[in-house]
């Protein structure tokens, strides 16, 4: 069909949205510009897939969102099952089996015209999704990822902005990011201040060193998919510390790979100048990648959405 004669009002086929009470196309969904989320990024978010039309571990990122609300003291109306009705709801309505679906809650509006007290603020929730999104592109995840650790930009200390509360304060991860492509690098991993490994913009980072895994212990984002990586190892026998990260450890290790809601276990195969494995996805992420997706069909971890 030309897509001059499509009814963009009534064309969810790109994803559906929830804002204000109302479902509309995730195109239409917009906020409105005094909106703090907007204006000062005072909001936070989280994102499940749907994958094969059910949703992976949704209990987990439920939990994940209400302990940012939490710690960012943000209050919304909506309960946990009103949450869970919305996004089944749109992603029904979208007709995605493979959808990235994303629940915010903003600080709003302030009441008072003018008003600088974020107490003043109407907080609110919205959610939309959009048809999957692949943090690394399938052919990247296939052949296996290169990242740029840069020199000129160090992830937001934790003390200024929590990374365990998800959020959009994406200004040092957009930095790397530029540096990063323009050098004809696959994506950024940002160091601290203290020369600790953090995480990437949407993923963990995982290093095997000797038949041992290691990742991040601070400082990052408690990704849902590395709390999954973690099970699986264990249920591949494989040893684990949550620690502290060195660069020199991140050179020295035998394997990399990443942790991310929008591609899983993701193998890298250079960081810098340096190459892995013969620069090739590892043997043990291949194996661990293959129980995440392996995962997916185990009915206890997942649940189906009713289209
Ligand atoms: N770190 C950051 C900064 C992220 O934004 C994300 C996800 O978007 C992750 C890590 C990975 O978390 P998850 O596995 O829950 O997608």
């Amino acid at each position: 069909m030309p897509t001059d004669k499509i009814d963009t009002a009534k064309d969810f086929s790109k994803g559906a949205a929830w804002m204000w009470g109302k479902v509309l196309p995730t195109s239409q969904a917009a906020l409105p510009v005094t909106d703090w989320g907007l204006t000062h990024s005072d909001i936070t978010y989280d994102v499940v897939h749907a994958w094969d039309g059910r949703f992976f571990r949704l209990d987990d990122y439920l939990t994940r969102f209400e302990g940012s609300l939490e710690k960012l003291n943000l209050n919304i109306e909506q309960s946990r099952d009103d949450i869970r009705t919305i996004l089944h709801q749109i992603v029904s309505k979208s007709q995605l089996q493979h959808a990235y679906v994303s629940f915010v809650a903003s600080r709003g509006q302030p009441t008072v015209m003018g008003s600088r007290d974020p107490r003043d603020c109407q907080n609110h929730f919205y959610a939309w999704c959009v048809p999957f999104v692949w943090v690394f592109p399938e052919d990247v995840v296939k052949r296996g990822a290169r990242l740029q650790v840069p020199d000129h930009v160090k992830r937001i200390a934790p003390n200024s902005v929590d990374p365990t509360a998800k959020n959009y304060h994406w200004g040092d991860f957009t930095q790397g990011l530029i540096q990063a492509k323009e050098q004809s690098f696959d994506n950024t991993l940002l160091l601290d201040e203290n020369g600790h490994v953090t995480e990437g913009p949407g993923f963990n980072v995982f290093v095997l060193k000797d038949g041992r895994i290691s990742t991040p212990k601070s400082g990052v984002l408690e990704g849902i998919t590395r709390k999954v990586a973690l099970e699986i190892c264990q249920q591949h026998g494989i040893a684990v510390s949550v620690k502290d990260l060195s660069m020199t450890e991140l050179l020295d290790a035998d394997e990399v790979f990443a942790t991310t809601t929008g591609g899983g276990i993701v193998p890298i195969t250079r960081v810098n100048q340096r190459s892995y494995s013969n620069d090739a996805p590892g043997e043990t992420t291949l194996a661990l990648q293959a129980t995440y997706w392996q995962w997916h069909q185990n009915g206890a971890m997942s649940e189906a959405i009713a289209y």
